[in-house]
Formats: C-alpha cells, structure tokens, sequence
C-alpha cells in the first residue's frame, strides 16, 4: 500500500492525544513523529490497538489510502492518464508507479 511506503519513526514521542484511529476506531492512539509531505511536516500517529500509523491530513492525494484503487479502477474503465490526473489531482508518476505494482 502507498501509504506505508514513507513511514519514518525519526521521534517517537508517547504522549497520548485526541486522536482515534482510522482503521480501528480505538483511542489508544500516541504520536508518532512526523513524515515530510511536499517540504511540510505532518504529525503521525500509531494505533496501539491494531498497530498501524496514520496522519490526519493526507495533504498529497497521492497518499490516500483510496486513491491507488481509483486509479486502478479509472483504467479498467478506459480511462487514460489525463483523465485520472484531472479527477484525482494526482501525479503522472503517482499513476505510474499505481498501476506498475497492480500488475
Ligand atoms: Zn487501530
């Protein structure tokens, strides 16, 4: 999965904060340093509960968890590049790389 692929643990801060999880729904979530998204810094989180790490804001849509689906599915459909890129705002290599790893 994309989103995986830029996980960085450079601080691993154990504060615990507001967040609940976006794949289980636990609140046993702690902070999990940050990850670089276009020269910005974007707070990670850990779920304690299922383990897994996520931010809040994917500020790349490339990032989303859906998108790589929506990109796959779009070229099922017939629909090429320019399409994909004006409807999911994503990058030429984004849908690239998508669809080489589908293969
Ligand atoms: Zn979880």
């Amino acid at each position: 999965m994309l989103v995986t692929k830029s996980i960085y643990f450079e601080k691993k801060a154990m504060a615990t904060v507001e967040v609940s999880c976006k794949y289980c729904k636990s609140i046993k979530v702690i902070k999990n340093g940050y990850s670089s998204i276009a020269d910005r810094q974007v707070q990670r989180y850990r779920c304690q509960s299922c383990k897994k790490s996520f931010q809040l804001d994917y500020t790349n849509p490339a990032y989303k968890s859906d998108t790589a689906d929506k990109i796959v599915a779009m070229t099922l459909n017939g629909s090429g590049v320019r399409d994909i890129r004006r409807v999911l705002g994503v990058g030429f290599k984004t849908i690239q790389n998508t669809l080489k790893k589908k293969e």
